[in-house]
């Protein structure tokens, strides 16, 4: 346990590391008054991480099945799991399978929280370049039954944002019920699969409708919540207490599991998302629907990980 944690810790600082290192190696100004041995060494350091490797394995784990996406923003389509009455739950990737930074953006893990669905319909429709360092993937919504009646709970009555592992509890058959056992409903599974296949670097878990940005956890990921919560203009940015230690919810799974350090928030959309409000996003900052804002402060935060 003590060794692979730290192992983790080193590929981090490694990763951290080479990031830095691009950073800084693209935007120095050239100088002639570097030594040529020194030059070439910075010249062939960018070679070499100009392709970084993928993140993930290219070849999904069992249960996952992925197919290329012609003429779209979408390059790349997987369907990761289905739901209890037979819906498919798809992920969608935009971006090279090579970029190191890597945004998740989940639509919907309760089935009347509708804004989010729509965010990620606005962010599959932008274009990233072929030179990014970013890829999203967005799944539209990994409740498919619970969105097609727009019920909170999967087909069984659970509520999906308590069967994830960790800390997860028994609780009766009610508002809160979490299932039998850890990921024992499809739609979670699907998703704990997939998020152990791609290892994110920033998953934004997008709710409703209490309008507010959880930073709970401090850190490196409250600093994303609130970047989010300042770029997409929804707000406030703070911890959400559960009323006691937090069970079986997605965002603390994935946070506390994750091989590569990577962190995960939950963003409440407000019930005017249809509205238009000022967004301060970089070249959006205008009026315009939160949804819209919201999907382009997910864009811009994922080349920025
Ligand atoms: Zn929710």
């Amino acid at each position: 346990m003590r060794m692979r944690r730290r192992l983790s810790s080193a590929i981090t600082v490694l990763t951290v590391a080479s990031s830095l290192a691009l950073t800084s190696v693209a935007a120095a100004p050239a100088d002639a008054s570097v030594p040529a041995a020194r030059a070439s060494a910075a010249a062939a350091a960018v070679k070499v991480l100009a392709t970084p490797p993928p993140r993930y394995a290219a070849v999904p784990p069992a249960g996952i099945s992925c197919w290329g996406v012609a003429k779209s923003p979408v390059t790349l389509a997987c369907k990761i799991g289905v739901s209890l009455q037979g819906r498919p739950i798809i992920a969608a990737r935009q971006g090279k399978a090579s970029a190191p930074r890597v945004l998740v953006v989940s639509g919907q893990m309760h089935g009347e929280e509708w804004p989010g669905p729509l965010v990620v319909d606005r962010i599959r429709r932008l274009t990233i370049s072929p030179a990014s360092t970013a890829q999203i993937w967005t799944v539209r919504t990994m409740n498919p039954d619970g969105g097609a009646r727009g019920h909170r709970f999967n087909a069984r009555g659970v509520d999906l944002n308590g069967n994830f592992p960790n800390n997860w509890i028994h609780q009766p058959r009610g508002p809160r019920y979490a299932g039998t056992r850890p990921l024992s409903e499809p739609e979670s599974a699907a998703m704990a699969r997939f998020l152990t296949w791609i290892q994110p670097t920033l998953i934004i878990s997008l709710h409703g409708f209490s309008q507010m940005v959880d930073t709970t956890g401090g850190g490196l990921r409250a600093a994303r919540a609130r970047a989010f919560s300042q770029l997409a203009n929804i707000g406030p940015a703070h911890p959400v207490p559960c009323g006691g230690p937090c069970h079986g919810n997605m965002t603390d799974w994935y946070t506390a599991t994750s091989r590569v350090h990577g962190v995960a928030f939950t963003v409440e959309m407000p019930h005017s998302s249809l509205v238009p409000r000022a967004c301060n996003v970089p070249g959006h900052r205008k009026r315009i629907p939160v949804v819209d804002c919201a999907a382009y402060a997910a864009y811009y935060l994922a080349e920025r990980l």
